[in-house]
């Protein structure tokens, strides 16, 4: 590690914060050496307030139907080859059951963005969850919606909203969305999310197409001002049947390396090892927790639906992927130094 890099490194350690120029640097001249140090950082900060616990979230992929056209996604709605289906009340319930029987204590619903969820269904929905399990925690991953909707989601009992802000440079937003989804949009809504009351989630990709280091130290800047409950960072992954099939994948390394980061520039965070991280590389997942990741999001979708809510290509839902192979995970969990719990895992404050 050079001198700067060594400087940058211990200022972020006892700072919890670089200017967007060193987060640059640091992202550039990041080694074996710097990345090592600022893991141990990561996992040190993450046991004073988490422990060696492990949060895990049944993730319940409600429709793939949606009216965006993101260039990277699989589910898009110019991808005439993606099977649509949308889970009716009875099949989310149903999920739920499942979920609570097998321990688990949040429900993340995650969809396109489908016409189809009125405020007056999604909150039914929610009133029952609530209602039949009253110990759980409701997540909802439903993209952008309107002030008012996401305050009757609020009201009718949901907890957490995660929508990724998937790039906080305006230019590179445009690069990866079409003409009428805007930042300044993404942004108004993360505002509106957390000004209603909701544990709010942002995030990106890692290596998504163009993406320089200048974009990740401005999503870094971001994080740090938003100060967001949850952060989902994984890394791109393309799909064969978008606009950007020829784009190479993010790497395992950069996104690990940036789980430490964002776990030092915000120590309570709640930070998912996520999907993509496991497609990505056999063990992702365990590699992304002792990184300082303290979330996982097992799949609890029906098992006709998984192979359908495909965003990138051969997207992990089998095997510790699956809520039903829970014994699976908490093994694979446990065998790296951590331990799966079964409760609501809601952020905590130690600000
Ligand atoms: N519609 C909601 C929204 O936009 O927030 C939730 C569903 S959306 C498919 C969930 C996340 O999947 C996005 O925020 C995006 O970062 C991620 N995603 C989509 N396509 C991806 C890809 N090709 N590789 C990795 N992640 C991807």
């Amino acid at each position: 590690m050079n001198k700067r890099t060594d400087y940058l490194v211990s200022k972020l350690i006892s700072s919890h914060s670089l200017t967007a120029d060193e987060y640059r640097e640091l992202i550039e001249q990041r080694d074996g050496e710097s990345t090592l140090r600022l893991q141990q950082e990561a996992v040190r900060l993450r046991k004073q307030i988490y422990g060696d616990k492990v949060f895990i979230r049944g993730l319940i992929e409600v429709s793939n139907i949606c009216k965006n056209d993101c260039y990277y996604c699989g589910i898009r709605k110019s991808n005439r080859l993606c099977e649509r289906y949308r889970l009716s009340k009875e099949e989310i319930l149903s999920c739920c059951r499942d979920g609570y029987d097998l321990g688990f204590r949040t429900f993340v619903m995650q969809g396109g963005e489908d016409g189809a969820f009125s405020d007056a269904f999604l909150c039914d929905v929610i009133r029952e969850i609530k209602e039949l399990y009253p110990d759980c925690a409701v997540t909802l991953s439903l993209g952008e919606r309107s002030r008012e909707s996401y305050k009757r989601l609020y009201e009718a009992g949901a907890d957490r909203y995660l929508l990724r802000h998937e790039t906080a440079d305006e230019k590179h937003y445009s690069m990866l969305h079409p003409e009428n989804l805007t930042l300044a949009s993404r942004m108004e809504c993360l505002r509106a999310l957390k000004e209603t009351g909701f544990q709010t989630g942002c995030g990106f990709m890692v290596g998504s197409p163009y993406q320089t280091a200048e974009h990740l130290a401005k999503d870094l800047k971001f994080i740090g001002d938003f100060r967001p409950d949850m952060v989902g960072i994984g890394p791109f992954i393309p799909h064969k049947d978008t606009p950007f099939a020829d784009h190479p994948a993010g790497s395992a390394e950069l996104t690990c390396f940036l789980l430490s980061v964002i776990r030092i520039i915000h120590p309570p965070v709640l930070l998912p090892a996520t999907t993509a991280l496991g497609t990505l590389e056999d063990g992702g997942r365990e590699r992304g927790i002792l990184h300082g990741a303290n979330v996982i999001m097992p799949n609890l979708s029906p098992t006709d639906v998984r192979d359908k809510y495909m965003l990138y290509n051969n997207k992990l839902s089998t095997g510790a992927e699956s809520a039903q192979k829970l014994h699976e995970l908490k093994e694979k969990i446990s065998s790296v130094g951590y331990r799966i719990v079964c409760d609501r895992g809601d952020f905590i404050n130690a600000e």
